[in-house]
């Protein structure tokens, strides 16, 4: 996949507000207006729902090339993250090492400035995802 891509994502996504459908309780983020699972009954309300924040890295990448819209030092990492509600969010991960990234870690979103100004002078916010200390630790 390709670094351009996330950050569209990103864009996308930056709120944290997902939806839930009123009749099978998923949850999905980005918003859709009508539940996919639940199209043939209809009528399903979809309610919003801000996302806990809290998930597992389902697939990451180290990304050498910085995004024409963001001065990121690189390189740095960008991963897939599989929420508690079920949905996937691509983000930045910080605080590790790519070396010492897990698929299945625990991370834990904040939201920060992504980036630098854009030509425009539009800020970027999106989410980051930094690992869940061990409560031992
Ligand atoms: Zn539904």
């Amino acid at each position: 996949m390709t670094t351009p891509r996330f950050w569209r994502e990103i864009e996308q996504r930056y709120r944290g507000i997902g939806v839930q459908c009123e009749i099978c309780d998923r949850v999905y983020f980005p918003p859709r207006e009508i539940c996919p699972h639940c199209r043939r009954e209809s009528f399903g309300k979809m309610n919003e729902r801000e996302l806990s924040g809290k998930g597992k890295v389902l697939t990451y990448t180290e990304v050498h090339d910085p995004h024409p819209d963001f001065k990121l030092l690189t390189p740095y990492i960008m991963a897939i993250i599989e929420m508690e509600e079920d949905v996937r969010v691509t983000g930045q991960l910080v605080g590790v090492d790519y070396k010492d990234v897990e698929t299945g870690m625990e991370v834990k979103a904040t939201m920060r400035r992504l980036g630098e100004e854009s030509p425009e002078g539009i800020i970027y916010y999106g989410y980051k995802f930094a690992p869940v200390k061990d409560k031992h630790e």
